[in-house]
């Protein structure tokens, strides 16, 4: 008996980057090879193989000459680069995983409050690595190495864990690289010397490559989902979040333990409903058994990350206010603007008991 075909909905939302710059390094790694394939048969015509491993400065060489221009233009810019050796240490990651596993930099989406605002600087082109077979390889020291999860006793069951995520959404770019479903694989078929897992969220929904992967059980694919209206008014440029619903029901069916990435949480006037809407959405799409776990991510912002984002987005009405927020001082004097304590309980009051009600199977990893 053969078993029932995976079905994936269509993805709403496929990018297509304007203009693609590629290095010669790049051009001659295997997975930069991969990349040009799928670029030339997504159509996608504006491909640039350069001489050196310099990338040109964007302003003034087609990438517009205002800022909000150049901007534009470096959002739909991809290039396909090695990065420096530097990048190859992996760093912890915390309150997601033990190593930050990062397959490109930066997201042609438009959130708002977009959090790389505050850890990316320069142009925000999408940078995706072609170095990524040596770096799948040279996983295997990490194993066992990690503080976030390994040998904790709450998380200890997830193994090693490898987070995809932090600088870029690996779906956004899946369809031009293929990079996603290659860590999935390796993940799922290397003789890993200890329990691991990869960790990937995403507000896109082109799942349908991943579904027939042999995965193993060791991706877990979580799903970043807010309030509908938070959805509308601050995510531009990604799946709609009913779409991204409909694409954590067809991982989960295949197999894949997945998560939800609530972020980043606004108390938005109905926010109850909304939010309550929300996890009765994600309920009716999950199979009996699936693996679920919830992490909660409120909204914040830092004075850098609020200038970048008021320069990418002047007219936004994303509330920034300091004098509405709480200031949290870190280690070395950084700063991080946050929702006051009584709002903060209230909100975290809430999504607990309605977790527990709508979705009482999922585990809570964490609130921030
Ligand atoms: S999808 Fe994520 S990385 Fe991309 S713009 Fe939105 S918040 Fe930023």
């Amino acid at each position: 008996m053969t078993a029932p075909a995976l079905e994936a909905p269509a993805p709403t939302r496929l990018w297509t980057p304007r203009r693609v710059l590629v290095t010669r390094s790049a051009a001659e790694r295997p997975h930069g090879q991969r990349v040009l394939a799928r670029l030339e048969a997504a159509g996608v015509s504006d491909v640039e193989l350069l001489p050196g491993d310099r990338l040109p400065n964007l302003r003034g060489s087609g990438g517009g000459t205002d800022d909000r221009a150049a901007f534009m233009a470096a959002k739909d810019t991809m290039a396909l680069v090695v990065p420096p050796p530097s990048k190859r240490k992996l760093q912890p990651i915390p309150p997601s995983a033990d190593f930050r596993l990062d397959l490109a930099e930066g997201c042609p989406a438009h959130c708002q409050y977009c959090y790389l605002a505050g850890s990316l600087s320069g142009p925000p082109i999408t940078r995706v690595w072609a170095d990524l077979d040596e770096v799948l390889e040279g996983l295997d020291p990490y194993v066992g190495q990690g503080r976030i999860t390994t040998g904790t006793p709450e998380r200890g069951d997830e193994g090693t864990t490898f987070e995809a995520s932090c600088y870029t959404d690996p779906l956004a770019i899946e369809h031009l690289t293929g990079g996603l479903s290659r860590m999935v694989e390796h993940f799922g078929t290397h003789a890993w010397p200890g329990p691991v897992q990869l960790r990937a969220t995403t507000k896109f929904d082109d799942v349908a490559g991943l579904l027939g992967l042999p995965h193993g059980g060791r991706t877990r694919l979580r799903f970043s989902l807010n309030a509908a209206s938070v959805g509308r008014r601050f995510e531009g440029a990604t799946s709609r979040v009913d779409a991204r619903i409909a694409a954590l029901g067809a991982v989960a069916r295949a197999g894949y333990p997945v998560g939800l990435t609530i972020a980043p949480i606004m108390p938005v006037e109905g926010w109850r409903e909304e939010y309550g809407a929300l996890l009765d959405a994600v309920a009716a799409v999950l199979p009996a058994g699936t693996d679920l776990t919830v992490e909660c991510i409120t909204h914040r912002f830092t004075p850098g990350s609020k200038e970048t984002l008021l320069d990418w987005y002047p007219r936004t009405k994303l509330e920034m206010d300091e004098s509405r927020r709480t200031t949290k001082r870190g280690k070395f004097g950084s700063v991080k603007h946050v929702y006051p304590k009584e709002t903060m309980a209230e909100l975290r009051t809430w999504f607990e008991a309605a977790l527990a009600d709508r979705l009482p199977q999922a585990r809570f990893l964490y609130w921030t």
